[in-house]
């Protein structure tokens, strides 16, 4: 269905780029994340940010309020079928 050459739209940053820039995903249909490795690495580093911060101020874990709003805004780009894939994967 998808091959190596083909490009993908990152949900992220929007921009389209071949499939070499996106990480690996077998969850996905496409095999690859929905996002691009750059838009990876700065979620990642979204995620530490807010880990930091919260650690800062000592008020403990990021909560799920503020974990949930993060992959809600991720999710957004994703069709109702690969979400209902994802609530099975984590049920
Ligand atoms: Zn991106």
């Amino acid at each position: 269905m998808t091959s190596i050459d083909a490009m993908k739209t990152c949900i992220e940053c929007g921009c389209i780029k071949p499939m070499a820039k996106f990480y690996v995903f077998n969850v996905m249909e496409d095999g690859r994340m929905p996002w691009c490795k750059a838009c990876h690495n700065g979620l990642t580093k979204w995620h530490k940010e807010q880990a930091a911060f919260y650690a800062d101020r000592q008020l403990g874990d990021p909560s799920e309020e503020t974990i949930r709003f993060q992959c809600e805004r991720i999710q957004a780009g994703w069709t109702e079928k690969k979400r209902a894939r994802r609530r099975v994967l984590s049920a």
